[in-house]
């Protein structure tokens, strides 16, 4: 069955603003926002945390089962929100935006939530190295992955509305015929 709706994936390092981001594009495009880190501690598929990080160690099969339970494909209409994009199936997934933030940004907001030591420093290399971004550019077709700067609260709102306008024309395609389900 063909989605009324896009999927969308927020991704990024931890505190580039992906939740502030998921909670203002359901609101206004009345989507589902997933929260994955939320399902997997909820659901309790990990096992257990990384002794070092401190992060889950996710059963992502459990994790994959109950995201699909949810008819993600067919109905459409959900934000994942994640630090991660690569296990999710290309065919759920219509846009992935992958936020990026200063470093010296990034280290503010990550020392506010006490992030310190090992998981500070992998956190930060990460998003210095850009994994995110490449990850998503390495699962996703070219043209589904949107980079979007996060520092500020001004990007907040020109990046929903950009993501919001996408919406509309990716409804507008489908009703018109423009462009063949599956292109
Ligand atoms: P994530 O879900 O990626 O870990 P959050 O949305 O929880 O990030 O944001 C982390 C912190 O940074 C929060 O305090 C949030 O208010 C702040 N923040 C996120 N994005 C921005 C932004 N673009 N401008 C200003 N503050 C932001």
């Amino acid at each position: 069955m063909a989605r009324k709706n896009p999927n969308i994936v927020v991704t990024g390092t931890p505190g580039v603003g992906k939740t502030t981001h998921c909670e203002l594009l359901a609101r206004n495009l009345g989507f589902k926002h997933l929260s994955v880190n939320q399902i997997v501690k909820d659901e309790e598929f990990h096992e257990g945390r990384d002794d070092e990080t401190g992060s889950w160690i996710v059963d992502e099969d459990k994790l994959l089962d109950y995201i699909e339970a949810l008819s993600i494909s067919s109905t459409g209409g959900y934000i994942l929100d994640w630090h991660a994009c690569d296990l999710f199936p290309e065919r759920w997934i219509d846009l992935v935006v992958v936020l990026r933030c200063d470093s010296t940004t990034l280290y503010d907001r990550l020392t506010a939530r006490g992030y310190k030591g090992k998981k500070l420093e992998e956190n930060m290399d990460s998003e210095i190295m850009q994994v995110l971004l490449e990850e998503a550019r390495e699962s996703y077709a070219e043209e589904v992955v949107v980079e979007l700067r996060s520092d500020g609260v001004e990007d907040v709102e020109r990046n929903c509305e950009r993501v919001e306008g996408w919406v509309e024309m990716w409804r507008k395609d489908r009703e018109g015929g423009g462009k063949e389900e599956g292109q």
